[in-house]
């Protein structure tokens, strides 16, 4: 199916190679803006939607085929809230189908269910799902999540990929992979830390 390339986009970053949010070294992205305003969040940098983050999908696009040759595992989707701008999510999904590029998994602050019944068009295009609100106060040790109210959806028509995902996301690790990245707009914490650590570095941050 063609795309909309001219498709408006706010996203804050795009980034390859992520090596803490999926499984291998993946290519990331995160939307900007976010309506929820999960108390706690990390990313609070990402809420305000402004002009200066607009682009288009074609341009995204070949940002992304630009670093197909260096043959990514997947792609991961995070923000701000990808759900915030469902028409661009579901143009960028479609053209990451197009390009050939398989495991997208995507972090959403909405639930599950209201998701499906809202955007079943743009489930259908994510492997793997984390949903439901950062919740501050709620610990988790399981890989990949902030609080423990978060659920990893292994929502892929792929049995390998499922195979994969299931194992990998009972692992509880002692410690958290986080990966520091510069940005044209700045440098960056990449990865999910334990609560208590995103709040020792939210305190140095002061
Ligand atoms: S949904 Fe994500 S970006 Fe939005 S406030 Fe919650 S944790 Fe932050």
């Amino acid at each position: 199916m063609e795309i909309n390339n001219r498709q408006l986009i706010y996203i804050n970053m795009l980034h390859y190679p992520v090596q803490v949010l999926g499984i291998g070294s993946r290519i990331g992205i995160w939307f900007q803006g976010c309506s929820i305003g999960c108390k706690g969040c990390m990313a609070q940098h990402t809420w305000q939607v402004h002009e200066k983050y607009g682009t288009d999908i074609g341009s995204v696009m070949r940002e992304i085929l630009r670093y197909m040759g260096s043959k990514p595992d997947g792609i991961t989707i995070s923000g701000g809230e990808p759900f915030d701008q469902p028409d661009a999510l579901f143009e960028l999904l479609m053209g990451i189908k197009n390009a050939g590029l398989r495991d997208v998994m995507l972090y959403s602050g909405y639930q599950f269910d209201a998701l499906k019944s809202r955007y079943q068009y743009i489930v259908d295009l994510i492997d793997v799902l984390i949903d439901g609100r950062y919740m501050q106060g709620i610990e988790t040790d399981y890989v990949w999540k902030g609080s423990a109210n978060q659920n990893a959806n292994i929502i892929t028509q792929d049995a390998m990929l499922r195979i994969r995902y299931d194992s990998y996301l009972k692992r509880r690790p002692e410690k958290r992979k986080l990966q520091i990245v510069e940005a044209p707009n700045g440098v960056y914490m990449v990865g999910i830390p334990r609560q208590g650590d995103a709040e020792a570095m939210q305190v140095v941050q002061c």
